[in-house]
């Protein structure tokens, strides 16, 4: 999906996520990560980083296509139990 906002063209992914649908700004989202960052350094962070070395390309390329710096984890937590 396309928006045009003040002259500036947007592009904007709905993303079903489980029982959820996620907007997701990619400019926005590209726009956040170019920012210096200030890392955190909760536990859940400090495992994402460690773990961030070792995932497939394959996921890395999904963080890219949708503008995530997947070296620079922000506010992560558990996910939790699955529904069933
Ligand atoms: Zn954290």
């Amino acid at each position: 999906m396309r928006r045009i906002n003040r002259n500036v063209v947007t592009r904007v992914l709905n993303i079903n996520l489980m029982k959820w649908m996620v907007e997701v700004d990619i400019n926005k989202t590209k726009n956040f990560y170019s920012k210096d960052i200030e890392f955190c350094d909760c536990l859940y962070c400090e495992n994402y980083m460690e773990a961030s070395k070792h995932v497939d390309s394959s996921v890395l390329e999904i963080f890219v296509a949708l503008g995530i710096a997947p070296s620079k984890p922000s506010h992560l937590s558990e996910f939790g139990e699955m529904e069933k």
